[in-house]
């Protein structure tokens, strides 16, 4: 795969302006030259071929060569509601994230949670989105909700066609139930997984959540970090949708 770049606009015509830290990569990293061609996306779904035009002081002008419609989604809506571990460990968390494909992530603020999910570390997250996504090759980015209280967030509505399911250490259901719940004809468009901190939810929260409708999940007898714990979920639907 060409190098990748991300455009913050939505390209419309045949003309391309990236700026900030992406015209920075192209020009000054990558040390693009007039026609020199690189994939862009603008998170919409949609890939880029374009030819580099002109490379100026903090922008690149680059010319559409071909516009591809491209999908390297999961066939169903994933959101992760996890209690973001401290430090790189987020970061961490984030890039596997979009590589596995998740759609949302929603920062739980809980009773035990140790990083609260701050506006500055979300912004820095949101631009790990877009690292990874240049990566691997998403063409839509995941998206970073605003931060929300786990007893808000658990007694909430879901539609019918959501499966909700809560990760717990001491018991639920095996993880393979989600390859029963996913296996053709699958019986939801959309499913919610939560993570607790690492001191975990407390059993209140879990009482909440169990009493709202969510199920528990088992992800084996050892205790996952929270990162580990996203990913193997994120790993498992993946696997249990292709
Ligand atoms: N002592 C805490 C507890 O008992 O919940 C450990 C918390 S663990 C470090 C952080 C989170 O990862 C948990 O709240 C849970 O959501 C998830 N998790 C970790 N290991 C898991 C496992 N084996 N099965 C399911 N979820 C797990």
């Amino acid at each position: 795969m060409a190098d990748r770049y991300y455009s913050a606009q939505p390209i419309a015509g045949d003309r391309i302006t990236l700026v900030g830290p992406e015209a920075h990569h192209l020009a000054q990293v990558a040390r693009a030259r007039p026609g020199d061609e690189v994939l862009v996306f603008d998170g919409l779904g949609s890939e880029f071929a374009a030819r580099v035009e002109r490379v100026g002081r903090g922008e690149v002008e680059l010319a559409v060569v071909a516009r591809r419609e491209v999908d390297r989604e999961l066939p169903l809506e994933l959101s992760v509601a996890a209690a973001l571990p401290k430090g790189d460990r987020q970061r961490w968390l984030v890039e596997k994230a979009v590589e596995l494909g998740v759609t949302r992530l929603v920062p739980l603020v809980t009773t035990r949670g140790v990083a609260q999910p701050v506006e500055k570390a979300i912004d820095r997250l949101r631009r790990t989105v877009i690292e990874a996504s240049k990566q691997c090759g998403r063409t839509r980015l995941l998206e970073i909700a605003e931060p929300q209280r786990w007893d808000e967030l658990c007694v909430r509505q879901a539609g019918r066609r959501c499966h909700r399911a809560v990760a717990h250490p001491a018991g639920g259901e095996p993880a393979r139930s989600l390859f029963e719940l996913l296996a053709p004809p699958r019986r939801v468009d959309s499913l919610v997984l939560a993570v607790g901190p690492e001191g975990g939810f407390t059993d209140e929260e879990l009482a909440q959540a169990t009493a709202a409708g969510w199920s528990l999940l088992s992800l084996g007898p050892r205790v996952l970090r929270v990162e580990t714990a996203v990913s193997c979920l994120a790993a498992l639907v993946a696997a249990a949708s292709e």
